[in-house]
């Protein structure tokens, strides 16, 4: 009998544009870790094909896929099954194949939940504020609604969004919720336990900070950032300067890698060594 096994596992990225996006080092190094014949493939994934691009997963059987900008919300339509969190949210950033069928999942704010948690964080009664009202955050104030976080207030400087994504934790989670508007310098609300900077300020290559009063950043507020990249930003510097505890994007990012590594592989996932490789890639940039 022969012991030769030549077929991969597959898993990909589905993206446009998406030749920047660093999981497969993430993803990769947790499947060599494992000793797992699993490959991750970043693929470019136009819009009009999307649908096509899901069916051929089941085609082609693949264990799953990421999504990533712009197919969080688009791919909806095209699968099987959604989680009742991905339901919430209103996107999908995983999708798995069981029994022949395609499931969606987001992982962004359970990745964020696993971060706070791992650092001694509790959620459970805690007020909480969170800058912006975009994909992540609209993961993450879910999630943090679901962990029954006592009230979540939203700053945004798009009204819509804002007020949007605080009626949405209101009325489908029963958690309160405001908006304030993001027009001046915005003071950070006092009684807040956990703040979290849910915008893109301050992703590579760009150096800036949101625009808050960081006198109102004090101790014992928790600061959190989901932006991964680089993984100390200037946000993240300023509240540690003020003296409070601090979560940057990375352990975010890899324990939401990690929990699409189960769903796909069946495995715990390497998330040390996973950490790794990805601090390693940004250290590059
Ligand atoms: P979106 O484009 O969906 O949302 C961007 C948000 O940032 C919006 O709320 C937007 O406000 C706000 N924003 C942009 N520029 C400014 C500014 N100058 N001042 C104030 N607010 C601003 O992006 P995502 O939510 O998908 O991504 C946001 C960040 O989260 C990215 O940096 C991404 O890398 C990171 N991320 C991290 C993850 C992790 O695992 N660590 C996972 C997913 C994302 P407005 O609504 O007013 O336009």
């Amino acid at each position: 009998m022969s012991e030769k096994h030549y077929k991969s596992e597959l898993i990909g990225l589905f993206g446009s544009p998406v030749d920047e996006n660093p999981t497969v080092i993430t993803m990769e190094a947790g499947f060599k870790a494992l000793g797992l014949n699993y490959r991750y493939c970043t693929m470019e994934v136009k819009p009009e094909n999307l649908g096509t691009a899901v069916a051929a997963l089941k085609a082609l059987g693949f264990k799953g896929t990421n999504l990533t900008i712009p197919h969080k919300v688009a791919v909806i339509p095209h699968l099987d099954h959604l989680s009742e969190g991905a339901k919430l949210i209103g996107a999908v950033n995983t999708i798995y194949i069981k029994d022949g069928e395609t499931h969606g999942e987001n992982t962004d704010g359970k990745g964020f939940i696993i971060a706070l948690k791992e650092n001694g964080v509790s959620i459970e009664g805690k007020r909480i504020t969170i800058l912006g009202a975009g994909g992540a955050a609209r993961a993450v104030a879910v999630e943090l609604a679901l962990e029954k976080a006592a009230h979540i207030t939203i700053i945004n400087v798009n009204k819509e969004r804002g007020s949007t994504l605080s009626g949405l934790i209101r009325e489908k989670t029963g958690v309160s919720s405001d908006y304030i508007s993001w027009d001046h310098t915005c003071a950070i609300p006092p009684d807040t336990s956990i703040l979290v900077q849910a915008t893109s300020v301050g992703l590579f290559p760009d150096p800036n900070c949101p625009d808050i009063a960081y006198d109102t950043v004090r101790p014992p507020m928790v600061a959190c950032d989901v932006v991964p990249n680089p993984p100390e930003t200037l946000f993240i510097r300023k509240a540690k300067e003020n003296g409070c505890k601090t979560l940057t994007g990375l352990p975010m990012l890899v324990n939401q890698a990690g929990i699409g590594f189960r769903l796909w592989t069946g495995r715990e996932a390497p998330v040390d060594v996973m950490m790794e490789a990805t601090l390693n890639e940004f250290s590059k940039s």
